[in-house]
């Protein structure tokens, strides 16, 4: 089956407090989307990769390309307004049948083996979500105050969110709305179940300044 890396990489990163996007900064001297990109080139020889970018920071990306990878490999489009609409954009350079991963470019620690493990259970099942426990108890604001959530009925979710084209592509033609944070929302909103599987902790995404410091520890050498 075709495969097809779709990293969602245009937003801003207004949290990291720094005027460069948190996926071109760099991370043990080379940038945080480096890592992403490699990730799923390392996992499998025949991937492609649609790369979603801020239309400003199109040669900062391509420039990453040429510096590092085979560029035969490569699609870039734009992003758009949210996450949402990036993946729009990165959707409609896909022609053929695929299984198709869903990657935020900040989450860089990514392995081999989740996305591996991702494919074959969306080869199988049509989806497939990597999500882990919650280890902090959690409480939910009221209108009154705050309650208890019992936490062993909550999982985090991550990416690769993995899924068959013949899924993903018209889960997407759907209006936006604002809760529509991954593709796991749009799915579930299209009338089809969630295959969740095990995520990996380690399995970061970049916000803060300090996240950048953790991922320079958990790097692999
Ligand atoms: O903002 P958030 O941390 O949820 O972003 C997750 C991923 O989605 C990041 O890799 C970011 O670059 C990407 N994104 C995007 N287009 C947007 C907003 C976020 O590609 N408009």
């Amino acid at each position: 089956m075709n495969k097809i890396a779709l990293i969602v990489a245009a937003g801003s990163g207004s949290r990291m407090k720094s005027e460069i996007p948190k996926q071109f900064l760099l991370l043990n001297n080379k940038p945080v989307l480096y890592y992403s990109i490699k990730a799923f080139l390392d996992a499998y020889e025949n991937i492609e990769i649609i790369l979603v970018l801020p239309a400003e920071h199109i040669p900062k990306g391509q420039e990453i390309i040429d510096g590092y990878f085979d560029s035969s490999k490569f699609k870039i489009t734009a992003g758009g307004r949210t996450r949402f609409h990036s993946v729009q954009m990165g959707l409609s350079l896909i022609n053929d049948e695929a299984i198709v991963f869903v990657h935020d470019g900040v989450r860089c620690l990514v392995t081999s083996g989740l996305i591996k493990r991702c494919y074959e259970s969306a080869l199988e099942i049509g989806t497939a979500v990597p999500s882990v426990e919650c280890l902090d108890s959690l409480r939910m604001i009221t209108r009154n105050g705050n309650k208890i959530i019992d936490r062993n009925k909550i999982k985090l979710v991550q990416t690769p969110q993995t899924f068959h084209s013949k899924i993903l592509l018209p889960a997407f033609e759907i209006d936006y709305k604002e809760q529509f944070t991954d593709e796991a929302s749009v799915v579930e909103a299209f009338g089809l179940k969630i295959n969740l599987i095990e995520g990996e902790v380690n399995n970061i995404k970049i916000t803060t300044p300090q996240d950048l410091k953790l991922a320079s520890l958990l790097l692999p050498e």
